[in-house]
């Protein structure tokens, strides 16, 4: 399957066209952003690092009967994914308190919580991704109430899957963004799972081995990525 048309360029992949209507290619770029775009760079290598470190994760949420839109990986670079119609709500699930959770509530990175945190965000770039509720997401008509509690089942059940699969592999998964899409009547995961969209914490050490890294200058960032991807996928 080649790509054709790029329909779609974002801030670290690009979407690509194929000769099939339904299925779509995603390509990991190198750049990185942060802070809404702000903050502009490039880490070498890191779209390998999210291609593959996305698709071992995808592979394994499949394998305990969460559907993504995944197909396969093509190459280094490239997903086949199957086409989705993008629920604008960005799930966020958190195991530690990190970032804008700190921020809002005052309290010190690191602390563990008692239960899992699940939040939504409004996908919208111009706003700067604002924090929302299931009432803004009704009565915005953002998503319908059955798949408002299915976001909430899924985003929990994957936190809960991911937790041991991290642990497993000597990484604290201290939270993380979910994107979901509707594909042919059902709810698929979507986007990527990758250290981009997730803070991942050496178990041991709680060295953040993240976008943290790069957001706030801690060096080592190709590094952290690649460990996370040996760490991951061998
Ligand atoms: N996140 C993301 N994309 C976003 C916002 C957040 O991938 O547009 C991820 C982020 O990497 C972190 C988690 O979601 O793993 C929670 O992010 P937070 O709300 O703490 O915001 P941040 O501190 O990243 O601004």
């Amino acid at each position: 399957m080649k790509r054709l048309e790029k329909i779609y360029e974002g801030k670290s992949k690009n979407i690509h066209t194929t000769e099939d209507p339904d299925l779509l290619i995603q390509y990991f770029k190198d750049d990185a952003s942060a802070f809404n775009g702000i903050k502009k760079g490039e880490i070498v290598d890191k779209g390998i690092v999210n291609n593959h470190v996305s698709a071992a994760i995808f592979k394994f949420l499949e394998g305990k009967g969460i559907k993504t839109h995944m197909v396969k990986e093509l190459n280094d670079r490239e997903m086949l994914v199957k086409k989705l119609d993008i629920i604008l709500v960005e799930v966020v699930l958190r195991n530690v308190v990190a970032g804008s959770l700190a921020k809002r509530m005052g309290r010190p990175e690191g602390e563990t919580l008692k239960n899992p945190i699940l939040e939504f965000y409004y996908k919208n770039d111009d706003l700067g991704d604002p924090m929302i509720n299931e009432y803004h997401i009704r009565e915005f008509g953002l998503a319908t109430d059955d798949e408002i509690e299915m976001l909430c089942e899924k985003g929990l059940k994957i936190n809960q899957l991911l937790w041991d699969y991290f642990k497993e592999r000597k990484i604290r998964l201290v939270d993380f963004k979910l994107e979901f899409g509707r594909h042919k009547g059902e709810i698929l995961l979507g986007d990527e799972i990758s250290p981009d969209g997730c803070r991942l914490w050496h178990w041991d050490t709680n060295e953040k081995m993240d976008k943290d890294r790069f957001r706030f200058d801690l060096g080592q960032v190709k590094e952290k990525y690649e460990e996370v991807y040996h760490m991951i996928c061998g």
